[in-house]
C-alpha cells in the first residue's frame, strides 16, 4: 500500500478494491490550498477502465456475502464503523483541513462526529425497519426490502468527508456494496474512511474506493451495467452526463446538485440575528449548497440591515484553516477562484454594483468577502452559482413580491426566512418553490428528515427511511390465504 504523509498521518492515496489497497499506472497531484505553491501533498492513484472494472467486479461478488447478511448483522458493522471514525477524529479533521482547506475547527468539534452519526443513524434504523402485512383479496401480502446490488456513489470536493458518509451509510444499510469515487480536489480522507470500514469488518468487496478524475474513471463507472444504483452530489453539467448513463442501462439515480438560496428579511425580523446569518454565508469561502446566497431585504429595513451586516463582515479574519481565530477559509483550487471571479469580473462589465469586495486577496487563495447589488433579476450572479464568497443583495415590498423572488432560478435547493410571525412563516415557508426551508435558523438538520433539492437541484430525496426506499428493490409477496401452512 502506497502512503503520503498528511500532518503526521499515513494515508493511503491508492484504489481500495475486493479488500486490497491496489495502485494504477497513473497517478494525479493533490495539492493543499493552504500552501499551494509547496507542491503536491500526495501523487494519488488515477483510476482508468482497468480500476473501475475491477471495482465493479469486486462489488458484485461482495455483494454475495454483505447482501446476504442480516440487518442486525450489518448494523453491528456499521457502528464499528461509527466507533472507529470518532476514535480518529484527529486524523480525519487534520487530513481534510490539509487537502481542501476546511475549517480545522469545525471538523474536529462536528463534521467527524457527524459523518459516524450517519453511520449510526443507519445502523439503527435497517433493523427498526419493519416488513409490511396484510390481507386483501384472499391474499397474505408481505412487502419485502430487497438490497439491489453495487452502488456508485460519486461526491464532491466540499466537506467531502461529511458528504460522503450521508450517501454510503444508507447504501450499505440497506445491504448494497458501495464503490466510492470521491473527487479529485479532495480525495484523501475518502481513503481514511475506507481504511477504517475494513478495520470494522466490512467483508472484501462490500466497501470499495476508486481514486480519479471524474470523465475518466467515475465516468466508466455509471455506465457500467452491473451498477445497481447511482448516487451522485455534484453539479447540474456532472448529472446530466450521470443522468444520461442511469437511463442507458436503467439504473435508479439520485443527484444532490447546486443551490442558489434566498435569505429573505422581513421588517419584522430581528435584524441583528439576521444580518448575523446573512454574513455568515461566507463561511468556508461559501462553497456550500445550502447557503442563502440571494439576500432578500424588505425595503423599510434596507439601511439598517446593510449598516449591521457591513460591520459583522468588516471583522472577519480571512487567513489558514488551521487557526481558530480564522473566521474564512481559503477557496479549494486556483481554478475554482478564477471561475468565482469570472463571475464578479462579468457583474462589474455587465453592470451590476459591487458593493463590498470583487477581488482576489493577492498571493492567496482567498477571495474578498463580496456583495452585488445586481440591475437586474436576470443577471448572472442572481441566476446562476457561484459556489464562492459572493452574496447578491435585492429589496422587495412586500410578502408577495419576496416570494416571486425567492422563486425566480431554476434551482431550489433550500431558503432562509428571517420574521418573528409565526403566520408568516408558515405561509412563505409552504410557499417557496425548494426542499428545505430554514425560518429563523440554518443547516441544523434532524438526520431522519428528508433531503434534496427541486429543478436543477436535484432529483429524489435522501435522509432517513427517503434514502434506504432509493437503495432497496421493492417486492410484494401474494400467498392465497390458507393455501399453505
Ligand atoms: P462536479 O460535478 O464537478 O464533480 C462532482 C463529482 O463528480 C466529482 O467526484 C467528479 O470527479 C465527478 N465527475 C465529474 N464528471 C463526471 C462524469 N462525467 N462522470 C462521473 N463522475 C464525474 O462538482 P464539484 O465541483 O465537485 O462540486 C460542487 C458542486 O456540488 C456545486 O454545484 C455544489 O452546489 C454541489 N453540491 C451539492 C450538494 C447537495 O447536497 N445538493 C452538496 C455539496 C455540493
Amino acid at each position: 500500500m502506497r502512503t503520503a504523509t498528511i500532518g503526521g498521518f499515513d494515508v493511503p492515496v491508492d484504489h481500495f478494491i475486493g479488500g486490497e489497497w491496489v495502485g494504477s499506472p497513473n497517478t494525479f497531484e493533490s495539492r493543499s490550498p493552504l500552501d499551494w505553491d509547496a507542491g503536491p501533498i500526495a501523487d494519488v492513484a488515477r483510476g482508468d477502465a482497468a480500476a473501475a472494472d475491477a471495482a465493479m467486479a469486486a462489488a458484485t461478488e461482495g455483494f454475495k456475502t454483505w447482501g446476504a447478511y442480516s440487518p442486525a448483522e450489518r448494523s453491528e458493522v456499521l457502528h464499528r464503523l461509527a466507533d472507529l471514525i470518532e476514535a480518529n477524529n484527529e486524523e480525519i479533521a487534520t487530513v481534510e483541513t490539509l487537502d481542501m482547506a476546511f475549517m480545522y475547527a469545525s471538523m474536529r468539534d462536528r463534521l467527524v462526529a457527524r459523518g459516524a452519526a450517519n453511520f449510526r443513524l443507519y445502523a439503527d434504523l435497517i433493523v427498526q425497519r419493519e416488513e409490511r402485512h396484510w390481507d386483501a383479496k384472499n391474499m397474505d401480502n408481505t412487502v419485502q426490502h430487497m438490497p439491489a446490488g453495487p452502488a456508485v456513489v460519486i461526491t464532491p470536493w466540499n466537506a467531502p468527508f461529511m458528504l460522503s458518509t450521508w450517501k454510503l451509510a444508507p447504501a450499505l444499510a440497506a445491504g448494497n456494496t458501495v464503490i466510492h469515487k470521491p473527487a479529485e480536489w479532495s480525495p484523501l480522507t475518502a481513503a481514511i474512511l475506507a481504511r477504517l470500514a475494513n478495520e470494522a469488518g466490512m467483508p472484501a468487496g462490500a466497501f470499495n474506493l476508486v481514486q480519479g478524475i471524474g470523465q475518466e474513471v467515475g465516468a466508466a463507472l455509471v455506465a457500467d451495467d452491473r451498477a445497481r444504483r447511482i448516487t451522485f452530489t455534484g453539479s447540474p453539467a456532472t448529472a446530466r452526463h450521470i443522468g444520461k448513463a442511469a437511463a442507458e442501462n436503467i439504473v435508479p439515480f439520485t443527484a444532490e446538485l447546486g443551490g442558489k438560496g434566498p435569505l429573505i428579511v422581513f421588517a419584522d425580523a430581528d435584524l441583528d440575528q439576521a444580518a448575523h446569518r446573512a454574513a455568515w454565508q461566507y463561511d468556508d469561502s461559501g462553497q456550500i449548497c445550502l447557503a442563502g446566497t440571494r439576500l432578500l431585504v424588505e425595503e423599510s429595513v434596507r439601511d439598517e440591515f446593510l449598516e449591521k451586516f457591513h460591520a459583522i463582515v468588516d471583522g472577519f479574519v480571512l487567513g489558514d484553516s488551521r487557526e481558530d481565530s480564522t473566521d474564512i477559509a481559503p477557496m479549494v483550487h486556483p481554478d475554482h477562484l478564477a471561475n468565482v471571479d469570472g463571475f464578479v469580473q462579468r457583474a462589474r462589465a455587465n453592470g451590476d454594483t459591487i458593493v463590498r469586495g470583487g477581488n482576489i486577496v493577492e498571493g492567496t487563495l482567498h477571495y474578498e468577502p463580496t456583495l452585488i447589488e445586481p440591475a437586474s433579476n436576470d443577471s448572472e450572479v442572481v441566476q446562476h452559482e457561484i459556489f464562492g464568497p459572493v452574496l447578491t443583495f435585492q429589496t422587495f415590498q412586500d410578502e408577495a413580491e419576496a416570494i416571486e423572488l425567492a422563486n425566480s432560478t431554476d434551482y431550489g435547493l433550500s431558503a432562509l426566512v428571517w420574521t418573528t410571525s409565526r403566520e408568516r412563516a408558515e405561509r412563505v415557508g409552504r410557499a417557496l418553490r425548494c426542499g428545505l426551508v430554514w425560518v429563523n435558523t440554518f443547516l441544523v438538520r434532524d438526520l431522519t428528515a428528508p433531503f434534496g433539492g427541486c429543478g436543477i437541484s436535484g432529483i429524489g430525496r435522501e435522509g432517513g427511511d427517503w434514502a434506504l426506499d432509493f437503495h432497496s428493490d421493492v417486492k410484494t409477496l401474494m400467498i392465497l390465504s390458507d393455501s399453505a401452512s
